[in-house]
């Protein structure tokens, strides 16, 4: 046999497809390591640059960001029927459980204390027990909190009416424009 004999490995399509691109989680170490080499790169990459090829860049990535600007088109969720809004709320509340569970508790004019998460105010009943401001409207969205108040130990955010609007005054306390 010749030691240059090649051996043919045939893969199929469909063999590709179960090894996709590895993606690593984003909290693992690995992935951060890989992220820094990324930006290391990146750096030494944008150091290397003449101050022309700069001004190119610059204006490469202005066309772009125009380009992209002017491709989106902007739609309101006011503009669709009422059904339309409650579908595509629901859908805004799946896809952004992790990052929507953040609350604040903050300060209306008449010095009353509501919690606030997700642009929804919610009003202290008992201790520990918050329901949505438009409660005596039959929106049932409630958050319940641990003892200290710092976690949420029931969280149901999903309301039949359109978020409050409200601006935060100079003087540190909030002020309902709308809702
Ligand atoms: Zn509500």
């Amino acid at each position: 046999m010749s030691p240059y004999c090649s051996v043919t490995v045939n893969i199929e399509k469909s063999d590709m497809k179960n090894y996709p691109k590895k993606k690593l989680d984003k909290s693992s170490p690995a992935y951060i390591r890989q992220r820094q080499i990324a930006n290391a790169r990146k750096r030494v990459y944008l150091d290397k640059l003449t101050p022309e090829q700069r001004e190119i860049k610059k204006a490469k990535d202005r066309e772009y960001y125009y380009k992209k600007k002017n491709t989106m088109q902007r739609r309101s969720i006011y503009d669709l029927p009422e059904d339309k809004q409650l579908k595509l709320r629901a859908q805004w509340n799946r896809n952004t459980k992790k990052y929507r569970q953040k609350m604040k508790f903050i300060k209306l004019s008449d010095n009353r204390r509501v919690l606030m998460a997700e642009g929804y105010t919610f009003a202290q009943t008992t201790p520990r027990h918050y329901y949505c401001s438009k409660k005596a409207k039959g929106c049932k969205a409630k958050i319940f909190l641990n003892k200290d108040e710092t976690e949420m130990i029931l969280y149901n955010n999903e309301h039949n009416h359109n978020a409050p609007i409200y601006k935060l005054t100079n003087k540190g306390f909030y002020v309902k424009i709308a809702g």
